[in-house]
């Protein structure tokens, strides 16, 4: 399916006849080993996505929505791959990296997962089957918060993000803040049973800023407990829903501090 393609630049000050201008120049599109036409190809400044609820998507709206959130100072070209699979290219290392780190992002309350292009890696072949998420860890006990603790907190949820180190300062706070990857398939962490040898048992509890819609049921993202596939497997009475809505981060009032 042909899909008008279109420079998005930064939407900061776009007019209808900006827009009809079409933006700055870009060397000429050119097609590289996967055969896809890319201006300016450049895979080390990709990033790929697909939404994690099916659905339609207007791409048109799509690019402005997402090019209008981004802000990339030197702009970004989506394109459409496949359906529910994009492209995005950056031009510029501060934009890729400010869009990955801020992710995920949202088009129509729907999340789109997000993964940076290793080179020599066709991007049709992505695995996007995990999420970056900011996780809360409450109930920490001043004594037992340490670097180590975290990275065991870590790993439990989720999977490791080089790019996001575990700064501890031993400051206390509420809760102490850790960057995870967490896998599509498996249900959301809760909590957490912690012991220090010689004491008791404790529990840390868990809450996900910015976290796309889950299931209370199964704990998975990406469906409602309308269309969970336990729904078929018990009597609508004896579905629990061991998850809940306390498993968000308290909304904050401050939105996303995008070129600050
Ligand atoms: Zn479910």
């Amino acid at each position: 399916m042909a899909v008008p393609e279109k420079l998005v630049q930064s939407m900061n000050a776009i007019t209808l006849e900006d827009e009809e201008e079409g933006g700055f120049e870009i060397e000429e599109a050119i097609s590289n080993e996967n055969g896809l036409q890319i201006q300016g190809f450049n895979p080390k400044l990709c990033a790929v996505g697909r939404f994690i609820s099916e659905g339609r998507v207007d791409f048109m709206a799509l690019q402005h929505t997402m090019a209008a959130l981004w802000r990339p100072g030197k702009g970004v070209y989506m394109k459409e791959l496949d359906t529910n699979l994009y492209l995005f290219q950056f031009y510029h290392e501060v934009d890729v990296k400010r869009v990955m780190e801020g992710y995920p992002w949202s088009f129509n309350r729907r999340a789109l997962i997000m993964a940076r292009l290793k080179e020599n890696k066709n991007p049709r072949s992505v695995e996007l089957n995990t999420i970056d998420l900011w996780v809360q860890v409450y109930d920490l006990k001043v004594g037992v918060m340490s670097e180590r603790i975290l990275k065991g907190i870590r790993d439990y949820i989720g999977y490791f993000i080089d790019s996001f180190p575990i700064n501890f300062k031993g400051v206390w706070r509420e809760y102490m803040r850790i960057r995870v990857s967490i896998n599509l398939d498996v249900p959301l962490k809760r909590r957490m049973k912690l012991k220090m040898a010689g004491d008791k048992w404790f529990r840390v509890n868990f809450k996900h800023e910015n976290v796309p819609m889950f299931c209370f049921i199964c704990g998975i993202l990406g469906h409602s407990e309308k269309f969970c596939h336990k729904l078929f497997e018990a009597p609508e009475g004896e579905i629990i829903k061991l998850y809940g809505p306390w498993m968000r981060a308290p909304f904050k009032s401050q939105v996303k501090p995008i070129g600050s």
